[in-house]
């Protein structure tokens, strides 16, 4: 049966969010067309040079919630309780993430969810899915999507429907509406890379499971987490050039020595360092600001292609099937795409500008701040704040983590007063805070959460 034009989408890309929104429009019951550049991932191996791995927090399970597929996501997830600091010294300690049971964050492979929403998607009989299939671009004024079989060479040209481009920070949609001067783009690149190295099952011996262990060096770390097989991916973050740097490890001997210097406990851990280290790629970690995130009703950028930040908060695809929670419910019977997109970009917004920046203020509190007596004594502070006034108090990584119905731009105001308060409360030594003062600070600054 041919798809009803008036009932059906196009979305460029089946990476994260495309295939989490195609489960949700199918549930409404559109037709809907997947383009995805890879070739099905059910039928060969996972790209490398994308994270093997992510940390799943609670706007992405309510989002999996919401679109029926939690059930299926939930033996794909290892929760992770806290941060588990490796000191240069050696010494280890567990930073838990929340103070509440359920406050913890999830590892999941980025394949095997990948999968499974494919998967999902593909039960509803509207959904059909193109593989090696490129999106060359969108031309709006001829209302045109145009598609290259990476295979055969050959092309397609789709009307646009609309069009939904989820294929990512490097979205070619996004690229094709900027050079028809629709959208407006700036890329900002972090001076720090990142490449993946492996931590096998039998290397991983005793590492602690549900953690995400972090070796935070100041200028520079290690981080690892865990996957279902036993095994553990690291990645380090380091900077391109300089003294430091990616660019001074460009021997094996360069790298051994620094792993050894750095990371002495996590070089047995690591037995393929040198190979690996060799071949995987060093991958670049940027922020994506792009205005508008639509052409009119014709095309939207979700997800990445809209807005792609750095990965120190882990909350790009939770903020990605976010945005899928949210354009799911604007769209009613049959919609005005036009005003659908206008309402969508106009409620995302401040919150993917919040995230962007959290994420990239995390990076110093991962690489840095954990390690730091005022860091760890405030933190402290924090949640003993949190228990005596949990509808007003909550640390701003655990609103951020725990919190989906606090607003990421909420967070991020909220954040900003609670640090001041913490500056006015913290003794400066390891003695309780004045009680009364606390009190009247936070009735006065922090009005109750609803
Ligand atoms: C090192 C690293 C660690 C991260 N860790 C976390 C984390 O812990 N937690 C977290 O929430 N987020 C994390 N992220 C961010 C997360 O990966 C992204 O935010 C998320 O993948 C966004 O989903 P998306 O669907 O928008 O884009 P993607 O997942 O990138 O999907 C885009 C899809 O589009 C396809 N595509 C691309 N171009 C085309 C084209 N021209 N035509 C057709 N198809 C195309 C791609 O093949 C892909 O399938 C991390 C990112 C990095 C780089």
């Amino acid at each position: 049966m041919k798809p009803d034009p008036a009932r059906a989408v196009n979305i460029v890309g089946a990476g994260l969010a495309g295939a989490l929104l195609a489960l949700f429009l199918a549930r409404r019951g559109w037709h809907v067309a997947l383009h995805e550049r890879r070739p099905d991932p059910r039928q060969s191996q996972p790209e490398r040079g994308r994270s093997i791995n992510l940390a799943l927090a609670a706007r992405g399970l309510r989002a999996l919630e919401c679109a029926g597929v939690i059930e299926r996501v939930r033996p794909l997830l290892i929760p992770m309780r806290g941060r588990m600091v490796h000191e240069p010294s050696g010494r280890c300690a567990l930073q838990p993430y929340g103070q509440r049971e359920h406050e913890v964050i999830f590892s999941v492979g980025r394949a095997d969810l990948n999968r499974v929403l494919i998967e999902e998607a593909l039960r509803h009989e509207g959904v059909s899915v193109h593989f090696s299939r490129q999106c060359l671009g969108a031309d709006v004024a001829q209302d045109r999507l145009r598609l290259r079989d990476t295979a055969s060479g050959a092309l397609h040209d789709l009307p646009l429907t609309p069009a939904i481009a989820t294929d990512g920070a490097g979205s070619a949609v996004r690229a094709s509406l900027a050079a028809a001067g629709l959208v407006e783009v700036r890329e900002e690149w972090l001076d720090h890379d990142y490449k993946e190295l492996t931590i096998p099952p039998q290397a991983a011996g005793a590492l602690e499971r549900q953690a995400l262990h972090i070796w935070p060096r100041g200028g520079f770390m290690l981080i690892a987490l865990p996957n279902t097989d036993g095994s553990f991916t690291a990645t380090l973050f380091l900077a391109r050039s300089g003294a430091t740097s990616f660019a001074a490890l460009a021997t094996p001997e360069a790298v051994a020595g620094f792993f050894a210097c750095e990371f002495a406990d996590a070089v047995p851990l690591i037995p393929r360092l040198l190979p690996e280290f060799a071949t995987h790629p060093q991958g670049a970690l940027g922020t994506v600001h792009a205005a508008p995130w639509h052409a009119g009703g014709s095309v939207l950028l979700l997800g990445d292609a809209a807005h792609a930040i750095v990965p120190f908060h882990g909350q790009g695809m939770n903020a990605a099937f976010e945005d899928c929670v949210v354009l799911d419910a604007l769209i009613e019977g049959q919609p005005d795409w036009a005003h659908v997109f206008l309402e969508f970009e106009r409620s995302r917004r401040p919150d993917a500008a919040a995230i962007a920046q959290m994420a990239l203020e995390n990076y110093g509190e991962m690489r840095d701040a954990v390690l730091d007596a005022r860091f760890v004594r405030r933190k402290r502070i924090a949640m003993a704040l949190e228990r005596r006034f949990p509808d007003r108090f909550i640390p701003r990584y655990s609103m951020v983590m725990f919190h989906p119905e606090i607003a990421y731009a909420e967070a991020l105001r909220r954040g900003g007063v609670q640090a001041k308060l913490l500056e006015q409360l913290d003794p400066g030594e390891d003695v309780e805070p004045d009680a009364a003062l606390a009190e009247r600070l936070v009735r006065e600054q922090l009005s109750p959460l609803p």
